[in-house]
Formats: structure tokens, sequence, C-alpha cells
């Protein structure tokens, strides 16, 4: 068995509005969907992290250095084709997160629209039948906590929220946000500070009660693995914690519209009060429509 091509489905399309976190406001939707074929058996399907014009950037590097490096493999030499691909690459940057054009954050007087759409979509995520809910924060830690406590009055007492941060503060901001999402009960503060900023982590897992999460810039087994070494394990007991499947709730036709037997994760929350079940076919589970690729590449 062998691998004999790679092929790059870059699609996008132009959302009704445009959605943001902290570190910009994008108007598309894009997606990188990587087929890898080989000569016998069936089509296997990756998905390459990396939006907007990025994703055409890795295109050429998926097709023009990858490809290369995988051909003519077997396909099941998972883990030594990883190896190569790593060591290959790994004197040309394994670090570094492209620098987007950053946007200014909005200004004060649309707050308050903010923090009303906030608190009537997480008063909506609670009632669609999710277990939980989580935040996007950014346009500074003043009016952050004050969108924060749009969320729980949204979501009501005892109702878990979440808050991603996506690495945009200081330590003292990230202190002063953390200290007031203590007073709100938040289930967990994600990414708050700089990835590379391990001393912030220890500083605020130190002094605020909220769970602090992190690690979602970190790559490779390399990346996380000071990350994993520091972390205890898993409480288990009669009430243990589950993992939970993060779902973005913004509209999103690849996730909807895109495989030929769509999940309906919506439908499924609703109908299950809280839970999904996994897919049962083949390998990921799900298959592409090529019809629906087809409509939307471009590139
Ligand atoms: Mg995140």
């Amino acid at each position: 068995m062998k691998i004999t091509g790679t092929r790059s489905h870059v699609l996008r399309y132009e959302m009704d509005e445009e959605l943001g976190y902290s570190q910009q406001y994008y108007p598309a939707r894009t997606a990188h969907l990587v087929e890898v074929s080989i000569d016998e058996g069936p089509t296997g399907w990756g998905e390459c992290f990396g939006t907007g014009p990025i994703a055409l950037a890795n295109k050429t590097i998926v097709e023009q250095v990858l490809q290369p490096m995988v051909l003519g493999r077997d396909p099941l030499a998972r883990e030594a084709i990883w190896q190569h691909c790593y060591n290959m690459m790994c004197d040309h940057g394994q670090k570094g997160m492209p620098l987007y054009c950053l946007l200014a954050g909005p200004t004060r007087t649309r707050i308050p629209d903010l923090a009303d759409a906030f608190h009537d979509e997480a008063a909506a995520i609670r009632e669609a039948g999710f277990a939980a809910t989580k935040m996007k924060v950014g346009p500074g830690s003043v009016a952050d906590i004050e969108l924060a406590t749009a969320v729980r009055d949204g979501v009501g007492d005892g109702f878990r929220f979440a808050v991603d941060a996506n690495h945009c503060y200081t330590t003292p901001d990230a202190l002063t946000v953390g200290r007031a999402l203590d007073d709100l009960g938040a289930y967990w503060f994600e990414e708050p500070v700089a990835p590379e900023d391990r001393a912030g982590y220890t500083e605020l897992r130190a002094k605020l009660k909220t769970t602090i999460a992190g690690g979602e810039a970190e790559f490779t087994r390399y990346g996380r693995r000071d990350l994993l070494a520091a972390m205890p394990d898993m409480p288990g007991g009669l009430h243990p914690w589950e993992p939970i499947l993060e779902f973005d709730t913004t509209p999103n036709r690849f996730r909807d519209d895109m495989l030929s037997d769509p999940l309906d994760i919506q439908g499924q929350v609703k109908r299950s009060g809280g839970f999904v079940d996994l897919p049962g076919g083949p390998g990921l589970g799900v298959r592409p429509d090529p019809a629906f690729l087809d409509h939307y590449r471009i590139a």
C-alpha cells in the first residue's frame, strides 16, 4: 500500500455578519481540507490549521514541500512519516504564528450593544440544550468584565460558562479580569496571557480560583510536553470531570453542510440533553460531500 498523492481543498464563503475575537474581526469562513490518496483502499481526509490567506500559503507548503516527502510511503507508517516530515522541516521554523493584521478593538460605544448580544446569545445557548457555554473577550479588561457579567446574567446561576481571551492580556490585566471571573463563578479562563509567558500562567494559577486553560497556541508533542508534565492527573471519583466537546454556535456552512451525512450537532444536543454520539464510520467517521467542495473551492 502506497500514498499516491495529496490534494488541498481551500474553501471560502462570505458570512452574513463578521465575527471576531481578541485579535481580529473576520468577514469570511475559510477551511483547508487535505485529501490523501493511496493505491488501494479508501481516501483519507485531514484538516490543515490556518485560516484566511494563511490557508493559501499552507496549501503551497502541503503540495510543494510535504507531498514529495510522503509520496510512495506506506500510509500505515504514520509515526515514521510524521517524524520524517518533522525532521525535514525543523530547521525552517516550527513555532511562531503568522502575524495577522491586528485591528483596533471595538469602540467604547459598541460595548453596550455587545453586552446585550452576549447576554441574549448565552441565554439562547442554554435554551438550546448545551451543557455549558464559552465566550470570547478582548475589548479591554473593564469592558470584558461587563461582557462576562452579561453572560452570567444570560445563563443564570449554576450554568457553566468559560472565557477565552486568546492571549490578549498582560498578567496584571488578566488578574483583574480573573478576579471578576472568580466572583462570577466562571468555569475556566482560557489563554489569558501570551503562550510564551509561562511565568504569567504560573502566577495566575496561584492567585485565581478559576481554572486556567492554555496550550492552544502550542504545536506538536514537543510544544505541549512541558505543559503536560506540569499537569496533575484528572481527578477520579463518583463525579469526575467529563470531557467537553467545544462547539462554536455561530453560523458555519463548513461545519453544518460539508459532510455527505451531516452530524447535526445542534439537533443531537437538543434531543439528548447536551450529548453527541461519536460517528461510527471508518476512520474519522465522516466524508466530505464532493459537490460541496466544488462549490466553495477557491484554490
Ligand atoms: Mg481558545
